[in-house]
């Protein structure tokens, strides 16, 4: 690698990795200065709100235990409204993306930090990408300000995550590794930190699917996401994201799912144009071909490997080609309707990647 020039701007989250960090928090609440929080959940995830409020003691002030895939903005303004009754100076989220996004929604308003408590492997809690839906239109952006100020990184809590979920999960996390590494701001840092996320998800992952309970296994898991958080957080995202996106929004897909489907399909589209990221991707995942190492890890581990599967229409996929097209992005390669109507319909079939 020669004349290496590039702008790093590292974001700022404290982070407490390791099995017992949940026992961290009361700890991690004071060293922020916080004095009152709201807990936030998904319902069924209300028994770890409740854990997570006992830990805070006198200091935990309600739980809000409604959050909801894709930010609903009618749930985000009854948090925000909560917490602006309730008086408190500190969020703490316990879940996947869509709690720690509610936890954005409401800190991008009041500017109240955030403390979060992973249990997927999305990555939300490292990233200043907030996203927040009113009817079908998810709107999304980046401020600093929604990026959590500590993470709790504990992989005792991702033990209850059901296999299906954490192996789409674990793919999402991959697919923000393999964007970042051939995003046009990527740096050689977020290169290392994405190619070893790659590593360690492929790596722990088939432990994963062969004992949940591993939890070694786990927290191999657990350190990829964080990095792909990273990855994610300081970089930006190209075809695959938008795509998934474009799914996602237009026909109501869920989101781990929809990148697992896509993903060795948008890789296979952008192959020829990023060579260095398929080197790492390809050493990463031991295999000598990055999509079909994908398809082929999805496959081995069960996953969906079908958009048909997840109950797209053939007769959708011109208007998610169409809208793909829309609004330029920066992308290794050129952006081809023809091409990427292609890639749908490989995608949609759930065949190999080619
Ligand atoms: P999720 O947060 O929607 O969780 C899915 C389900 O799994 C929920 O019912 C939840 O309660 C349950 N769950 C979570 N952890 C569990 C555990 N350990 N045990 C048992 N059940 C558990 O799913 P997700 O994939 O983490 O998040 C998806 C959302 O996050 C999407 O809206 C996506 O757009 C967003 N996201 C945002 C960013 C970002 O940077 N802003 C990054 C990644 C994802």
């Amino acid at each position: 690698m020669q004349n290496i020039s590039f702008t790093y701007s590292p974001l700022g989250a404290r982070v407490v990795f390791g099995e017992g960090s949940l026992d961290r928090l009361s700890e991690e609440f004071a060293t922020l200065g916080g004095t009152r929080a709201l807990v936030l959940c998904t319902p069924e995830q209300t028994a770890l709100g409740k854990i997570v409020g006992d830990a805070l003691g006198s200091r935990f002030a309600g739980l809000f235990p409604k959050a909801a895939m894709h930010v609903p903005l009618d749930i985000a303004r009854e948090a925000r409204s909560l917490a602006s009754t309730l008086g408190v100076d500190c969020i703490v989220a316990a879940g996947g993306g869509s709690t720690i996004g509610l936890g954005k929604a409401i800190a991008l308003e009041s500017n109240i930090p955030i403390i979060a408590i992973p249990t997927t492997y999305a990555g939300s809690e490292m990233t200043p990408i907030y996203g927040i839906t009113d009817g079908n239109e998810k709107r999304t952006g980046r401020d600093p300000k929604v990026l959590p100020r500590t993470v709790l990184y504990d992989p005792a809590l991702t033990l209850s995550l059901p296999t299906p979920m954490s192996v789409t999960s674990g793919i999402n996390a991959i697919a923000h590794c393999v964007e970042a590494l051939y995003a046009e701001d990527r740096n050689p840092i977020t290169s290392l930190i994405a190619e070893e996320g790659i590593r360690s998800l492929a790596q722990g992952l088939p432990k994963v699917v062969e004992n949940s309970a591993d939890q070694s296994a786990r927290s191999q898991c657990l350190y990829g996401a964080w990095l792909s958080g990273m990855a994610l957080g300081a970089t930006s995202v190209a075809l695959h994201h938008k795509l998934c996106h474009t799914l996602g929004g237009m026909l109501n897909l869920p989101h781990a799912e929809t990148h697992t489907v896509v993903l060795p399909h948008a890789l296979a589209y952008n192959a020829g144009s990023a060579p260095e990221a398929m080197a790492r991707i390809a050493r990463a995942l031991n295999s000598k071909n990055p999509a079909l190492g994908i398809y082929d890890l999805a496959t081995q581990l069960g996953a969906p490997t079908s958009l048909r599967g997840l109950g797209v229409k053939s007769e959708d996929l011109d208007k998610v080609a169409d809208a793909a097209m829309k609004k330029p992005y920066p992308n290794p390669r050129a952006l081809e309707r023809a091409a990427i109507r292609e890639l749908l319909e490989r995608a949609w079939l759930g065949a190999a990647p080619v």
